[in-house]
């Protein structure tokens, strides 16, 4: 489709013994040196084998990992991102301590050099700010530029940003962020009715944007998780301690004034206790006694919710329905995956907790689209296209 940008899968020709720069989202959890989960760099290998078998010189590999906030903090290295990759594309991958004081360039001419991964980009301030020196010292590094970073896509980063003013007609969108542009694409404009929305999560404030992008969008909302209790505290309803800060309770209630159809569905019972801690307690009302928090939604909610699901013809979901780490508290965020994929509805799951429990529940296959990326999957639905990542690499950093 002619909006989408360029994807590398018919450049491989063009490819060919030049020198390639590209960036990925490697920000996997790390437990001392460990990764303790791997699907965010799994996701890279088609893009980063395809490039491997269109026989490249070299291949100088990019990405962030956590909020070390521009200082060097040991605990968010990439090394053993680099040592996994050697083992997964069975190449020597060369990890350079520094992303632009490394001496890469003095790589480039050793004969043998194929695959370098730059430490992490955000050791450097001027990544995050987005400094086009900073931009330009990465550039040097390519002839070509990929992005397969999608969940990088809706920052003004300089390496998924500015780095494109310096690769005009020369940058193109890796495999997996084209197929992310394309299954979010779906979400855009006016989807099959109804359109069904589950969000869930521990914060309104963190998800402001996306629940009035929403609200707009869908036919219903199914709201559930930490999410909820701000909204039941906002029409009047008992919380008890369950998570509800001043703040997102204002905000709910700012909500709750614009749904004048009546799309927001909230809780109805509750699974709760005095801490998390403790043993579940069902509690049958919408009213959660003094003492007790909230930490999932009861099965009449779910009764309800899945009567919506099982009628949405577009669905969306993003966030887990309760305190889904514990077990105890798990039943609502796994039921909902089970019930998204037996929907006969397009439907799309972004963020890393909804997207844990499909995988858990072992139903990623009978979904439409699993977004790799969580903010930028919910930025994508508001802005689509013009999300910067994605469309500097269409029209360069000036145009977005
Ligand atoms: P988010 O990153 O906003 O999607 O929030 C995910 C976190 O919200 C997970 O760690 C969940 O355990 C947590 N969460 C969801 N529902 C609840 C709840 N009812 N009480 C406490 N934490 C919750």
């Amino acid at each position: 489709m002619a909006n989408y940008p360029l994807c590398l899968r018919d450049q491989g020709k063009l490819l060919k013994q030049s020198k390639v720069l590209a960036r990925f989202d490697f920000n996997v959890p790390l437990e001392k040196d460990t990764i303790k989960d791997t699907s965010r760099i799994d996701a890279a290998l088609p893009t980063l084998s395809f490039l491997l078998e269109s026989g490249v010189s070299t291949l100088t590999i990019m990405s962030h990992l956590g909020r070390p906030q521009g200082q060097v903090v040991k605990g968010l290295s990439l090394r053993s991102v680099g040592e996994y990759l050697a083992e997964k594309l069975s190449e020597e991958v060369i990890f350079v301590e520094s992303c632009v004081r490394g001496g890469v360039e003095q790589l480039f001419s050793l004969a043998k050099t194929k695959v370098i991964l730059l430490e992490n980009l955000r050791f450097c301030s001027e990544e995050i700010a987005n400094c086009p020196e900073f931009a330009k010292k990465l550039a040097n590094y390519g002839d070509y530029y990929i992005n397969d970073a999608f969940g990088c896509c809706h920052r003004k980063h300089a390496s998924v940003y500015g780095i494109n003013a310096f690769f005009p007609e020369k940058n193109f969108s890796g495999f997996l962020l084209d197929k992310e542009i394309k299954g979010l694409n779906q979400l855009l404009g006016r989807p099959p009715a109804p359109f069904i929305g589950v969000l869930g999560g521990a914060k309104v404030s963190d998800k402001i944007q996306i629940i009035q992008t929403l609200l707009l969008k869908v036919d219903k909302l199914l709201i559930g998780g930490g999410m909820a209790y701000p909204f039941l505290a906002a029409r009047g309803v008992q919380v008890g301690k369950s998570l509800c800060s001043s703040r997102d309770r204002e905000l709910a209630e700012k909500i709750l004034l614009k749904d004048t159809l009546g799309k927001i569905l909230l809780p109805v019972d509750h699974v709760a206790a005095e801490n998390p801690e403790e043993s579940p307690v069902l509690i049958e009302s919408q009213e959660i006694p003094e003492h007790m928090m909230a930490l999932d939604i009861g099965p009449q909610t779910l009764r309800e919710y899945k009567k919506w699901v099982a009628r949405g013809e577009t669905l969306f979901w993003n966030g887990p329905l309760g305190f889904f780490e514990n077990p105890a508290y798990g039943k609502g965020t796994l039921e909902m995956a089970s019930f998204m994929a037996s929907s006969r509805g397009y439907t799309v799951v972004g963020g890393g907790d909804s997207v844990r429990a499909l995988r858990e529940s072992g139903l990623t296959d009978h979904i439409g689209h699993v977004s790799s990326g969580g903010g930028a999957a919910l930025e994508f639905i508001s802005l689509g296209m013009e999300l910067p990542g994605i469309r500097a690499l269409k029209f360069g950093p000036k145009g977005a």
